[in-house]
This record gives C-alpha cells, sequence and structure tokens, in this order.
C-alpha cells in the first residue's frame, strides 16, 4: 500500500470542497472496497477524506411519501429498516444477497453504488485494462480469456465489465434517485437510470458524477406495492458475486418492473421491456436481452436470466 494521508470531514460540502482541492484525494466510509483497491494498488489515492462523520447516517421519510436513505446508512441497518422491509421487500432481499454480514454490517449506501467490478483482470495488476489505466487494453477480450462472470450486454470493444452491485439491481426498479453536493455547495438529485455511465471508449469513467462531488442520500419514491422479489444465481451460495440476478416488481394484474444484475456495466433495466411482462419471461428476456454480445464462455447468463425471471414470475403467481 502506498502513503497517503488523512482527514475527517464534519459537512458533506466540505468534503466535496476538499475533494475537488486535494488532487488524487478520495472519499472513504466504509471502506469495504476501496482498502482492498489500494491494499492492490489498483487505486492509490494520496489523500483520504474520511465521511463517515458528516450526518448521513439516518432513514428519513419525505413529504412525497416516500425515503430518503442517508449514504452513510450501512447496508445492514438499510436492510434491517421497518419500512424497507414493509414497503420495498426487494431492496431488502437485494441487500442480504450482497456480500458478508460482516461487510454488510460496514458498508453503507452510497459505497455500495461505487463499488468498482469484480472483473478478474481490472485486480491482476499484470494484465492489461482499460479500466485501470487507460489505453492499455482489455484483457478479458484477448483469446483464452475467462469471461465466464463478465458481461453480455451493454459492454463495449473497451470493456466487458459487469457492475458488481446488488443492491443497484433492486434500487433500479424502484426508480431510485441519488442526491450529490457538489465542491461548490450545490445539490444534485440523478435518477438511479442515469447514474452509471457508458463504458464506450473510457470505461474508467463510471458515473456521471464531477470532481469531488459527493453522493448524500438515495431516495425512494412512495410505494407501488406489488410482490417484490429479488433472486441471485452465482457459484456457491454466499459470499459470491451474481453470475445473474433479477429484481422483480409483479402487481396482481401481471404488470411490473424488472432488473438484472451480473450481466451489464450497471443494473439492467427497460421499460420497453416491462411492458412485455404480461406475456411472460422469454419476451420480456427477448426485449431486454435482444442486443447482447456474450462470449463462448458468458452466452449461458442469457438463458439463465429467462429461466429465472419465468421461476420468479411462476412463484409470484402462486
Ligand atoms: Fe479491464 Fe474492463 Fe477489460 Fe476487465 S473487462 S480487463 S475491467 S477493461
Amino acid at each position: 500500500m502506498r502513503e497517503f494521508s488523512y482527514e475527517r470531514a464534519a459537512t458533506p460540502a466540505a468534503a466535496a470542497a476538499r475533494a475537488a482541492e486535494v488532487p488524487g484525494a478520495r472519499f472513504i466510509a466504509g471502506g469495504t472496497n476501496l482498502l482492498d483497491l489500494m491494499k492492490h494498488e489498483i487505486e492509490t489515492p494520496v489523500h483520504l477524506i474520511d465521511v463517515n462523520g458528516t450526518g448521513l447516517d439516518s432513514i428519513t421519510e419525505t413529504e412525497e411519501g416516500g425515503l430518503r436513505i442517508g449514504a452513510m446508512v450501512r447496508n445492514t441497518d438499510l436492510a434491517a429498516d421497518a419500512r424497507v422491509r414493509r414497503d420495498y421487500g426487494v431492496l431488502t432481499r437485494a441487500l442480504v444477497a450482497g456480500a458478508s454480514g460482516q461487510l454488510r454490517n460496514k458498508a453503507t449506501t452510497a459505497g455500495n453504488l461505487l463499488q468498482r467490478t469484480r472483473c478478474p483482470y481490472f485486480y491482476d495488476t499484470n494484465m492489461p485494462c482499460n479500466k485501470r489505466s487507460p489505453g492499455a487494453g482489455c484483457a478479458a477480450q484477448d483469446p483464452g480469456a475467462v469471461t465466464r462472470g463478465l458481461g453480455v450486454v451493454g459492454t463495449s470493444a473497451a470493456c466487458i465489465a459487469t457492475h458488481p452491485s446488488d443492491m443497484a439491481v433492486a434500487l433500479m426498479v424502484l426508480d431510485a434517485t441519488v442526491e450529490t453536493v457538489t465542491p461548490e455547495g450545490d445539490t444534485r438529485a440523478i435518477p438511479l437510470a442515469g447514474f452509471y455511465a457508458a463504458p464506450g471508449e473510457t470505461p474508467d469513467v463510471e458515473t456521471v458524477l464531477g470532481a469531488g462531488e459527493m453522493i448524500t442520500a438515495v431516495t425512494l419514491p412512495a410505494p407501488i406495492g406489488g410482490t417484490q422479489m429479488y433472486h441471485k444465481v452465482r457459484d456457491r451460495a454466499s459470499y459470491a458475486f451474481a453470475l445473474v440476478s433479477v429484481a422483480l416488481i409483479v402487481q396482481p394484474d401481471g404488470t411490473g418492473r424488472v432488473a438484472l444484475g451480473g450481466v451489464a456495466p450497471r443494473p439492467w433495466r427497460d421499460p420497453a421491456a416491462e411492458a412485455l411482462m404480461p406475456r411472460g419471461a422469454g419476451a420480456v428476456m427477448a426485449r431486454l436481452l435482444g442486443d447482447a454480445t456474450p462470449t463462448e464462455d458468458n452466452a449461458f447468463k442469457i438463458a439463465l436470466a429467462e429461466r429465472t425471471l419465468a421461476g420468479l414470475l411462476a412463484e409470484a403467481k402462486e
């Protein structure tokens, strides 16, 4: 690990201002991903701004009947919140499917959204990776590369990595909004659907956040009811990232919302595919994954996603 300096920020605006002021600074909260990345020297911040003391650790009700989740609310606390369990069941289910109990006790709402990919070549500093070193190439697309866990849709010639979050997939079907503060002290509300940047030729740019801009909260609209489910398919029963995950909300009339994890650089959702839900999983997936360009290794994800959704729809009917 390289040397770095450290300070604690007292307010979100002060943290954002400091992040813009000090080149190479990073925010740290739970540190469950950043510290690993620093140990591997994949990330080498020269300065850490600890944002744990910025007062963003509560869940409050909004005037619109939804919830505002502070950026520092721990994953465990969010999953256990009675209002979340009652009205946003898909979110609780996705959270408890992620990581391990110990990690969820530390990991924060904002950190979960901003965690980096688990592409194995991103973590191997001997291999070229455009996300880690822009312009270096993509080892995952070299002949013989192991791509079983990588993306099938929304990828680019520069990067085929997936986003690893379970929580973000649930937030996507819930139409969540990300609230931020800029170094100038201005606030922004960014729909989660527009929060993640497409990899294109710059997969190192992962979100639309500006320099120093800090997430302060995630807001959920008023509950929409329905049967809410999250199913994660992975290589072992716990402490593994999704090969495919499905977040689903089904209404009594058969309409609903669906988003996929483990298949794309961001939680993958398309309202046009959801309109086909009364026609079954095959119709939804034909639209949702119609533009997929899988590798030989990960083409199985397309059938797996369809079967997972079909299973959940059948369960929802029961
Ligand atoms: Fe890096 Fe993306 Fe290629 Fe993985 S898929 S090696 S993260 S550029």
